[in-house]
């Protein structure tokens, strides 16, 4: 046991002990795995990729279905949890699906998230147009391949479930943004639900570069495809690399309602505060189906995904499930959805639509509800985590299976939505960091050797929890501790393996990656700058203040009047609900360090800046030299320190998950 590397290990007899277990109890033959969601996940295919690339304009690699073609075989590999493996092999069928004969297809297995095309009287309507514009692009060349008729220019709509990017980052692989507007106009409206600019934004701005960052464990972005890499997203394959490009969506949904959309009737359902801010589902009478946007995903789906979002009101999600239940659970033969396959009405399931509805709004409420009852018995949230249980009853339907969220997880989630993080501890009213606490730990143990020959010793006996925090404290108190940074990564990987949900297996494998190759640590983030130049100005003034470092502006009491300008240019349409011949007014009000601003706040005598709502964010970006050429100001010396305050925050940030965080402003 002294000999520790950096090399991948198999799966350990307790590793393979629990996987058997889990087999026996769910009837599974981890020789010949099925089950009734790979069965589902199988039909109705009319065009099978298995060898199938899709490719950006340079020709680079977007997506392989190769990469996942290890999943073919029958029998379960033992570094797989077997229902993961069963989830995995069915999000890797790629290929165009029939979800309603003649009338709704999907492109499949080809991304995180499906295109959706149903057909309306003259043309077809899209729902969500997957991660990357690559990706939609050639999902509607199959489509036309597979159907035989044009689809590419009848595009009638494009309706966005909610503000993710695997939802509207390919909308520009469908239409461009010159497409879009006003159908009475002969253009194609960008369909959302209220609300979707705004948390857009704050999702993929705000918090956006952490959260890019934080992606790669929940996702498993440096990890390979394979039997000892990444398997599934839960909700559908991992997604590869394509650009970005936000197009601006043109009709926001305000409330229910039912459209006529080129001849269809489309009923809209309002969900706000379930899996996303700004969401919503769609139901289509005239062909009995229902829209669940994500939020029934063939899974067990996040009330807190990893990578770093507001907590999701699991009250909520059940609610809307239900009411959708209700208003058109009976008149539905088949609920489909943005990630996974359909699920039907069949002779021997009546009722399974209805089924499906109902079992996903029951085992959030479920979580939701045993969560407050063991808080209010004082349990703290780690507690509720390993508590919770799912009753048998729910548990054995495999479209409930944990592969994204997780019942642990969840529940910590809705304990610290209502209760918030603290524990009721007074040792965490203000606690010790992760280095404090590590360096103290190692402190009290006696020595860095006494903590690992006992995380040893743990790590022997299957304890791969408990191996891995105490070999992780020695990590963070001395990073070239090898025999610390290998016995946690191994750990870390046992823990992977045994894992059901993809992305905890994405989490732990990433760890263990990072531990042995540290220096594989630092992949490049996203750039958010196309979604910062399409800001609103009260949006964009909210990012100018988070990053502006502030105590370089700390002696500053100034205000300075900010007159949004009509475009100088054509094609520059002003946009977020102003038209042409307005203007917007602000105050900026630099304040003690902290960008303060007062909006429609009118006052001739303050120094002022008139600019276009395009170049405003160009004050916010760093690098970028034109603000001052574009705007017209009779305050530059404020604007220049506002400037030279803004932090680059993609160069200056680092994030050593294992070890201090030793980055200054
Ligand atoms: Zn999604």
């Amino acid at each position: 046991m002294s000999e520790w590397n950096a090399q991948q290990k198999p799966a350990s007899a307790e590793t393979r002990e629990i996987h058997r277990r889990f087999a026996e109890r769910f009837g599974l033959d981890l020789t010949h795995t099925d089950n009734a969601e790979y069965a589902l996940a199988k039909q109705h295919c009319i065009l099978p990729l298995e060898n199938y690339t899709v490719r950006d304009a340079q020709g680079g690699v977007v997506f392989d279905t190769a990469d996942y073609a290890f999943l073919r075989q029958d029998a379960a590999a033992d570094t797989v949890h077997p229902s993961l493996w069963l989830n995995g092999k069915s999000n890797a069928l790629a290929g165009v699906f029939e979800v309603v004969p003649d009338k709704i297809y999907q492109v499949r297995g080809l991304d995180i998230a499906n295109l959706t095309v149903i057909r309306s009287k003259t043309g077809w309507i899209v729902l969500d147009a997957t991660s990357f514009p690559e990706v939609a692009a050639a999902s509607l060349e199959l489509l036309e391949q597979a159907l035989g008729e044009p689809v590419r220019d009848r595009i009638r709509a494009v309706i966005v479930s909610h503000s993710h990017g695997d939802h509207f980052g390919g909308v520009a692989g469908v239409v461009s943004e010159e497409q879009t507007g006003d159908p009475a106009e002969g253009k194609i409206p960008v369909i959302v639900p209220a609300g979707f600019d705004e948390e857009t934004v704050k999702e993929n701005v705000f918090a956006g570069h952490a959260m890019g960052w934080r992606a790669r464990y929940q996702f498993g972005f440096g990890l390979t495809p394979g039997a000892q890499g990444k398997v599934s997203a839960g909700i559908g394959v991992p997604g590869g690399r394509g650009s970005s490009a936000y197009v601006r969506p043109t009709d926001f949904i305000e409330e229910d309602t039912t459209r006529i959309i080129d001849g269809l009737e489309v009923v809209f359902q309002l969900t706000p505060g379930t899996e996303a801010p700004a969401e919503m589902n769609n139901y289509f009478p005239e062909y009995r189906a229902f829209w669940a946007a994500e939020n029934c995903s063939g899974t067990l789906h996040n009330l807190y995904p990893i990578r770093g979002a507001q907590l999701r009101d699991s009250a909520a999600w059940w609610r809307f499930t239900i009411e959708a239940l209700e208003r058109y659970g009976k008149q539905s033969d088949v609920v489909f959805q943005a990630h996974n396959w359909p699920h039907y009405n069949t002779p021997e399931q009546p009722h399974g639509v209805e089924d499906y509805l109902r079992n996903t709004a029951a085992i959030y409420k479920h979580i939701h509800d045993r969560t407050l009852l063991y808080a209010s018995l004082g349990k703290t949230a780690k507690e509720t985590a390993k508590l919770i249980s799912i009753p048998e009853g729910l548990e054995r339907n495999w479209y409930t299976r944990p592969y994204y969220g997780s019942p642990e997880i969840n529940s910590r989630a809705v304990y610290t939505k209502y209760l918030g993080f603290w524990n009721a501890n007074p040792n965490e009213i203000n606690p010790l960091t992760e280095p404090e606490e590590a360096a103290l730990f190692v402190e009290y143990a006696g020595s860095a050797e006494r903590v690992l020959e006992l995380a040893e010793r743990d790590f022997a006996a299957g304890r791969y929890d408990k191996a891995a925090k105490a070999a992780g404290y020695v990590v963070y108190t001395d990073p070239q501790n090898l025999k610390a940074r290998y016995l946690q990564a191994d750990a870390f990987e046992q823990l992977g393996y045994q894992a059901e949900s993809s992305v905890w297996r994405n989490a732990y494998l990433s760890g263990a990656k990072e531990l042995r190759e540290p220096e594989h640590n630092g992949s490049a983030i996203r750039s958010r700058n196309s979604i910062i130049v399409k800001l609103s100005p009260r949006l964009l003034l909210d990012y100018l203040g988070i990053v502006t470092d502030g105590e370089k502006l700390a002696d500053a009491d100034e205000r300075i009047r900010i007159h949004i300008v009509d475009p100088a240019q054509p094609g520059d349409a002003p946009y977020h609900g102003r038209s042409v011949g307005t203007t917007a007014e602000f105050v900026l009000h630099v304040y003690h360090g902290t960008l303060l601003y007062y909006e429609g706040h009118t006052e001739e005598a303050l120094p002022y800046l008139s600019v276009t709502e395009r170049d405003l964010p160009l004050l916010a970006i760093p690098g970028e030299t034109e603000f001052f050429d574009r705007a017209d100001t009779n305050a530059p010396e404020i604007l220049h320190r506002i400037r030279d305050a803004v932090t680059d925050i993609a160069a200056k940030s680092q994030f050593p998950m294992f070890t201090a965080n030793t980055v200054t402003l």
